[in-house]
Formats: structure tokens, C-alpha cells, sequence
């Protein structure tokens, strides 16, 4: 591991400041990823700048709105448990509880959690061609060992990578927005807008602007009457990436969907938002067989890896699971740690 200058902020104008100006700095708030990059050689800071200590951003806070803002250094452990998250946007709590472990969700942040970089081997060893760690490179994954953190749903000829956040999944479901602050002030980004697709520029993995700080993540109002659930599949029960998950936000009116959303997570470039099967099912009826066709639809457009075309099916199943729990009435209790 090379040396690095370590400076901690006391507000995020300094941060920024300081950010602004080095051309390596990376902001550091809980470590869980950058810390592990940077031991593997492949995030190359010479300098970190500790955002831990600034202040207000730390605080969930219900909005006169209806919405709840969430400060980019809540841990995911006080986020999973805290009881506005518990009682209106229990998919949150779920995914959040889904992810790693308890220690690591005692350090990650929110901002951290939505800032995570992919868990490609191929990224991670720093030495494959990479076009995400070096332009141009070329893609390792493809054709490679590509079954469980490669996506099937949003690739391109350049990076096949899923994003592997569990957090993201339930937020983008839920509908959020992201405020950051930079050199040119304060702005808001839809979390939907908020993660890129690889295209041809994989190395572009978000919509902030150099040296930007993610000072919240603002969730919208929770749909009235809504219910909710986050859905995992996995290698082991514990500390694994998704294979294929699902995040169902639903409104029933007797046995018509009023409203749902729907996003999935391990399958795709970025967290998967399914509108066309969101689409099918307003208004319907809850029978199993158009919970099914939509299912089959969040996956629509699916293209499959050397290894990894069970996803297609996995990722279809895990959908008609979670709608079912939901919309049938048999509830998901969440999901182990
Ligand atoms: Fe790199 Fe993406 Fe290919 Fe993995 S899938 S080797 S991250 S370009």
C-alpha cells in the first residue's frame, strides 16, 4: 500500500476545498470500499479527506413534506433501524440488513453505500483488462469467469459489472433524490438519473461532477397505504452480493394493484428500476398469473453471459416471489444478516 495524506474536514465547503485542490483526493467516510481499493492498488489517492465529522449529516430527519432526509454519514446499521425507516419504508430497512455484515454496516454510510464500487474480479485485481479501472483495456469479464457479480440487464461491449448495492435497489424503488454540494454550490440529482450505464465510458459510473459531495439522500413520501418488501437470493445466507434480488413497493385496493414499484438489484449495470412491468400491473388484478407476466418483464431485454443466463430466470422468479408475498398476503419477514 503507498502512502497517503490523511485531512479531516470540519464543514463540506473545506472538504470541497480541499478536494478541489488535488487532482487524487478521495473523500473518505466509512472506508468499507476505498480502504480495500486502496490496500489492492487500485484506487490511487494521494490524498483522503475524513467527511466523518461534519456537521448535520449524520441525522435522519422527517421533512414538512412527507419526505425523509437522510444525512450521507448515517451508518446502514442506524438507517436500517431507525423507526421512521421501520414503519414507512420497511424495503429499506430489509435491504440495508441484507448487505454485508454487521460490522461493515456499523462503519458503511449512506453516502458510501451509494458510492460503492463494483465487485469485479477482474477490477479488483489491477491487473486484467479493465476498462472501468483502465480505459481501453478491454473487458476481462467477458468471455471470462462472469456467473455471480455480472449483470445480464443495462451491459455494454465495454464492462459487464453489477452494481452491488442493496441499498440502492430499495432506494430507487422508493424514489429518491441525491443533494450535493461542489465548487459551483448546491444541487439535486433524481437517484434514478444518479448511477450510469457502462455505454462505451465505463469508467463513468455516476452523475456527480468533480470534487461534489453527497451531503443527503431525500426519500420521497411513502405511497399511503403502501406495503413493502426486499427480496435476496445468494450463494450463502450471509456477507454475499445478490445473485438476483427485488425491492416491491405496492398499493392494494381489495384485489386491484393501485400502484407498485418495482427494481431489482444483482442483475443489472445499475440498480434496475422495471417500469414496463410496473406498467403491466397498475390496475390489475392481483392473480398470480399477471404478478408472473410482469415478473417476466422486469426482465425484459435481458442478455445473457458466457455463465450467467440463469440469472434471466432467477431474476424473473425472485420478482414473482416478492409481488406474491406481497400482494397475496404472504409477507417476507426480511432477510438474515
Ligand atoms: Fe472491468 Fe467492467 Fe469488465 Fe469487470 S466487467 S473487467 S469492471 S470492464
Amino acid at each position: 500500500m503507498r502512502g497517503l495524506d490523511y485531512a479531516r474536514a470540519g464543514s463540506p465547503e473545506q472538504a470541497i476545498r480541499g478536494h478541489a485542490h488535488s487532482g487524487a483526493t478521495a473523500y473518505l467516510a466509512g472506508g468499507t470500499t476505498l480502504l480495500d481499493l486502496v490496500k489492492l492498488d487500485v484506487m490511487q489517492p494521494n490524498q483522503v479527506i475524513d467527511v466523518n465529522h461534519l456537521a448535520g449529516l449524520n441525522q435522519v430527519q422527517a421533512q414538512p413534506d412527507g419526505r425523509l432526509s437522510v444525512g450521507a454519514m448515517v451508518t446502514n446499521t442506524t438507517l436500517a433501524h431507525h423507526p421512521l425507516v421501520l414503519e414507512h419504508y420497511p424495503v429499506l430497512s430489509q435491504a440495508l440488513l441484507s448487505g454485508a455484515t454487521t460490522q461493515l454496516r456499523n462503519k458503511a454510510t449512506t453516502a458510501g453505500n451509494v458510492m460503492q464500487r463494483v465487485r469485479c474480479n477482474y477490477f479488483r485485481d489491477g491487473v486484467s483488462p479493465c476498462n472501468k479501472r483502465n480505459p481501453g483495456s478491454g473487458c476481462a469479464a467477458i468471455g471470462g469467469h462472469n456467473r455471480s457479480v455480472h449483470a445480464v440487464l443495462g451491459t455494454s461491449d465495454q464492462c459487464i459489472a453489477t452494481h452491488p448495492s442493496d441499498m440502492c435497489v430499495a432506494m430507487v424503488a422508493l424514489g429518491a433524490t441525491v443533494q450535493v454540494q461542489g465548487p459551483a454550490g448546491k444541487r439535486e440529482i433524481n437517484f434514478a438519473d444518479f448511477h450510469l450505464l457502462p455505454g462505451s465510458t465505463p469508467w463513468k459510473e455516476h452523475a456527480l461532477q468533480p470534487d461534489e459531495l453527497i451531503t443527503h439522500v431525500v426519500l420521497d413520501a411513502p405511497l399511503p397505504n403502501s406495503r413493502s418488501a426486499y427480496l435476496k437470493l445468494r450463494d450463502r445466507a450471509s456477507y454475499q452480493f445478490a445473485l438476483a434480488s427485488s425491492a416491491v413497493v405496492l398499493v392494494m385496493d381489495g384485489q386491484t394493484i393501485r400502484d407498485v414499484r418495482i427494481a431489482l438489484g444483482g442483475v443489472g449495470t445499475k440498480p434496475w428500476r422495471a417500469l414496463e412491468a410496473e406498467r403491466a400491473l397498475k390496475g390489475a388484478q392481483a392473480t398470480q398469473a399477471n404478478l408472473a407476466k410482469a415478473a417476466k418483464l422486469a426482465m425484459q431485454g435481458a442478455v445473457a453471459q458466457s455463465m450467467n443466463g440463469y440469472k434471466i430466470p432467477l431474476g424473473q422468479q425472485v420478482t414473482l416471489r416478492t409481488l406474491s408475498n406481497l400482494a397475496l398476503g404472504e409477507l417476507h419477514t426480511g432477510a438474515r444478516a
